[in-house]
């Protein structure tokens, strides 16, 4: 059986995502409620607002079950907004920001610098083999610091960012800080439908 994945629908780049996933054969759907999210095999956290998307999560009773199915090991992939959510820590977050957890990763929010609200690179990702992938950036976050079990996918190669980590992964969980799901390169998408599948 193929995995269904669900994208958590609540604010953000939710139609992008559905769309990356869909152009790959895949079945996708979106997950607004517990039920639905009982329905899916692995959740997408988009990009957005993270303290939106907690907050929401919370009202629709979803951040315990989301909680749950994480330490249960469900495969998550969240892309920026969705990073900051997958974090343990975070810094230059609100006043009792709250996040799902999971990743031993501190994540500082907007943490290029207000005055840069997004700008474009490329970054080479690991476990993506050929051209670097175009990576936007928009208020992003970057992760500042790692435990021992997160492996490192990707940093920024130059500019005052050098070095910064922008793409990880932990067991189940995948993050990165730009936005595949707003570019027609799909390959972070192939990259996690591969390791739901227990491919990669
Ligand atoms: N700055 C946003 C936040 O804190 C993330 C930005 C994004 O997802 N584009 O949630």
């Amino acid at each position: 059986m193929s995995p269904v994945i669900g994208v958590l629908a609540l604010q953000g780049d939710v139609a992008e995502h559905i769309r990356a996933v869909a152009s790959l054969g895949e079945s996708v759907r979106e997950v607004r409620t517990p039920e639905e999210l009982d329905s899916v095999d692995a959740l997408i956290l988009p990009g957005g607002e993270s303290t939106t998307i907690a907050r929401l999560a919370t009202t629709f009773l979803l951040a315990d079950p989301i909680r749950e199915r994480i330490a249960n090991n469900m495969p998550c992939f969240g892309s920026c907004a969705g990073m900051i959510l997958l974090a343990d820590r975070i810094l230059d977050g609100e006043a009792d920001q709250e996040t799902f957890g999971g990743m031993d990763i501190t994540v500082r929010r907007n943490a290029f610098g207000r005055q840069v609200d997004s700008f474009e690179t490329q970054v080479a990702v690991e476990g993506i083999a050929g051209e670097k992938v175009h990576a936007v950036f928009i208020r992003a976050p970057w992760i500042e610091a790692i435990g021992p079990k997160v492996e490192v996918l990707a940093t920024v190669s130059d500019g005052p960012a050098e070095g910064r980590i922008v793409a990880a992964s932990q067991g189940a969980l995948m993050v990165c800080s730009f936005h595949p799901e707003l570019t027609t390169d799909t390959r972070l998408h192939e990259l996690f439908v591969r390791r739901v599948k227990g491919q990669s």
